[in-house]
């Protein structure tokens, strides 16, 4: 053992230490600071970046049995070696079968030449193309065999890392293998575990028997760390959600308004509605503080359980508030209150764009108690409100998934509140309980009735034209359109140019009809304006971006027309689609996809012309794009995983949820050390 090992403090480092706490050989100041560039700081970090794929030099293969692009390993007698012009310089391998290999070289060292000496004989590594010209390696790897005794010709399986700049591959196979060799001086025993993982997942010391079964091997260790990472997730949050629940919330018992709202409203809840509300008012008449998510297919009638929430706090002198994800949404929820609740003047909405005077009434409202009832964007809660007596949290987050934004109240200190949130983000269910608890999710399954089958059909860009006469036939029958653009580029400017553009080319190739724009980039007064037009009926077609998405409710609207669909999710053109089919008429979407599309593409599009149903659209997407398209990595937080996969993992949850409560102390430690906590307020970057 080197002198400085004796000196350190045997098995005292953590995994999670710096490379820099020991002087690894070859690994001087200069690498480090390469490695800290790239990210790599622990011996964690640097053991979890895993091979993306390996050199199987474990045995030579026959060249005949090779396949066009494989890599492999061959054998044989160079017996023919020259340059071909100036610079490209070929050898002739043939292996024992005399079948022929041509190894080419378009920059040769003179070592390589001398290793390719006719009469040799060596192995090479590479990709090989079978031309019909026959089969050829260019630029392969070679070891010459029987020729000189520098060589080792050990059989081996090579791992091929991520590139990093400024630290070679040899380099870093070096530095995984001795943490790996040294594991024993270097780390507390209590890591062996985890450290075996690491060493099958470098296939470090694996038998042969072992590394020709590699791909399981792989499996089975990262399905392992897949496991500890997610046990590590599910432990956090089960502590941040006892906490909150040994906070007490006020006992809201009196239903007074709820009884007044109901018989206000224009029908009667659905039985579905009726079973969740039923749920609501339970949670709320107990000291615990609810935390439930009320899950439901767009127009499947969630927004009606929120203000029944909401009443119920008011009914007791509480004071309640309902965050939804757009202003326009938060307007339009204001609208549809007010209708129906007995004390509008009560009703206050705290968004972006009120003026500095509106804003301090407001706030002053809110915090003397004379608000009751709060309606606002996130805005509301990144402000310094002052709330009299909060009681109850109703989050509208459509899609936006609810997790990481409630995690991001408590910590604002809205703690001991009731929360409820609202979403159309079909989670998977195993997921949604682990989170919520077996008794706090529920499932709108049903829609109110009378709702149609929304027509959908898939239509290449080219035949336009035919779009366009399905919007004069639309605006023929009195009806209203939408015509959406969906651009999802980073900048507004570019989303709202291209609005524009579709904008001006319909004014153009339907000068009859009225036509309006609606894109980020216009002020509220403005979107306001447009929008009120169209809901009136003095705007025959909409165009419009994303801003759409969200809850715009205009029953006359019986067609849309979206361009572009291949750029979203199939659950977000569910929702999209859902602004129409809202009334009476029978409704019809045509999704006017790029000429480009694959054939898979178009089949996708397909499913929604077949179903009608969100969560199983969300399921085929699932299937499609995975789940971090699904949730949208940004707003999931489940982006900062390593290696646990919501799609892939979710039959481990169960098993998960079971062991919890099984870890012992050093076990407990060993998982936040490693994986940390979760970090909510990073999740929603
Ligand atoms: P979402 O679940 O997407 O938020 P909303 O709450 O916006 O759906 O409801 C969609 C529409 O359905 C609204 O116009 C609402 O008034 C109407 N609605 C809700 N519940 C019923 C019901 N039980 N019967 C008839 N219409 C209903
Ligand atoms: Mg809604």
């Amino acid at each position: 053992m080197s002198a400085w090992l004796s000196e350190l403090n045997m098995g005292g480092l953590r995994l999670t230490d710096r490379l820099s706490s020991i002087k690894i050989p070859k690994v001087g100041p200069k690498i480090l600071q390469a490695f800290e560039k790239a990210q790599l700081q622990s011996f964690f970090d640097v053991l979890c970046e895993l091979p993306l794929r390996f050199k199987n030099k474990l045995c030579c293969r026959p060249i005949a049995s090779i396949e066009d692009q494989e890599e492999a390993y061959i054998e044989g007698l160079i017996i023919q070696a020259q340059y071909h012009g100036s610079k490209v310089y070929k050898a002739l391998l043939q292996d024992a079968a005399k079948n022929y290999c041509e190894l080419v070289f378009f920059r040769v060292s003179s070592w390589t030449i001398r290793q390719l000496k006719v009469g040799s004989q060596v192995r090479a590594y590479g990709k090989v193309q079978i031309t019909p010209f026959g089969v050829q390696i260019a630029h392969p790897e070679v070891d010459s065999v029987g020729w000189g005794d520098d060589r080792d010709h050990t059989p081996i399986f090579e791992p091929v890392y991520p590139a990093h700049k400024g630290v070679s591959q040899k380099l870093y196979q070096h530095t995984v293998a001795y943490i790996i060799e040294h594991q024993q001086q270097l780390f507390g025993r209590h890591y062996q575990p985890l450290l075996s993982l690491f060493e099958k997942l470098h296939a470090w010391g694996l038998s042969e028997e072992e590394l020709t079964q590699y791909p399981s091997v792989q499996k089975q260790a990262l399905q392992e760390l897949a496991f500890w990472e997610g046990l590590s997730f599910f432990r956090q949050w089960h502590l941040k959600q006892q906490q909150n629940e040994r906070l007490e919330a006020p006992i809201l018992s009196e239903q007074q308004l709820c009884a007044y709202l109901l018989r206000a409203l224009p029908y009667q809840l659905t039985q579905g509605q009726q079973h969740i509300w039923e749920e609501i008012q339970l949670d709320l008449q107990r000291t615990t503080p609810a935390q439930r998510l009320v899950q439901g297919d767009v127009g499947s009638g969630k927004t009606i359980l929120g203000f029944l929430a909401l009443a119920q706090a008011s009914s007791n002198g509480w004071q309640a508030v309902m965050m939804a994800p757009t202003e326009l949404l938060v307007l339009q929820h204001q609208k549809a209150l007010r209708k129906i609740y007995p004390h509008p003047e009560k009703i206050v909405v705290l968004t972006g764009s009120l003026s500095a005077k509106e804003r301090r009434d407001v706030l002053e409202s809110i915090n003397s108690g004379a608000a009751e009832i709060i309606l606002g964007t996130q805005a509301l809660f990144q402000e310094k409100v002052q709330f009299a007596n909060l009681a109850l949290v109703v989050i509208d987050e459509q899609q936006r998934f609810g997790v990481a934004q409630r995690t991001r109240l408590i910590q604002k200190g809205l703690s001991g509140v009731h929360y409820i949130t609202l979403t159309a983000t079909p989670i998977p269910r195993s997921l949604a309980m682990a989170l919520y608890g077996q008794t706090m999710v529920s499932l709108l399954r049903e829609k109110p009735p009378g709702r149609q089958i929304i027509q959908t059909h898939t239509l290449a860009r080219h035949k336009r034209p035919l779009a366009l006469g399905s919007v004069r036939n639309c605006v023929a029958k009195g009806q209203q359109c939408y015509w959406i653009c969906p651009f999802i580029e980073e900048s507004t400017v570019v989303e709202g140019q291209a609005a524009t553009e579709a904008f001006q080319a319909l004014t153009v190739d339907l000068p009859e009809l009225r036509i309006g724009l609606l894109h980020g980039r216009m002020d509220q007064a403005q979107r306001q304006e447009v929008l009120g037009s169209f809901g009136e009926g003095r705007l025959d077609v909409l165009v419009s971006t994303l801003v759409i998405e969200v809850g715009i409710d205009n029953p006359q609207a019986s067609l849309m027309i979206i361009e572009s669909p291949e750029r979203l999710g199939l659950a977000q053109l569910h929702q999209l689609r859902g602004r129409v089919g809202r009334g009476e008429n029978k409704s019809y979407c045509l999704l006017l996809y790029g000429d480009q599309l694959t054939e898979q593409g178009v089949q996708r599009l397909q499913s929604l012309c077949e179903h009608d149903d969100g969560f199983t659209l969300a399921e085929i997407d699932l299937e499609i794009r995975g789940a971090g398209q699904l949730l949208g990595v940004k707003q999931s937080g489940f982006s900062q995983f390593r290696f646990f996969d919501l799609k892939e993992h979710e039959p481990l949850i169960a098993k998960i949820l079971k062991d919890i409560p099984e870890l012992s102390p050093t076990q407990k430690e060993l998982l936040s050390e490693l994986f940390g906590e979760p970090d909510p307020l990073h999740w929603e970057q």
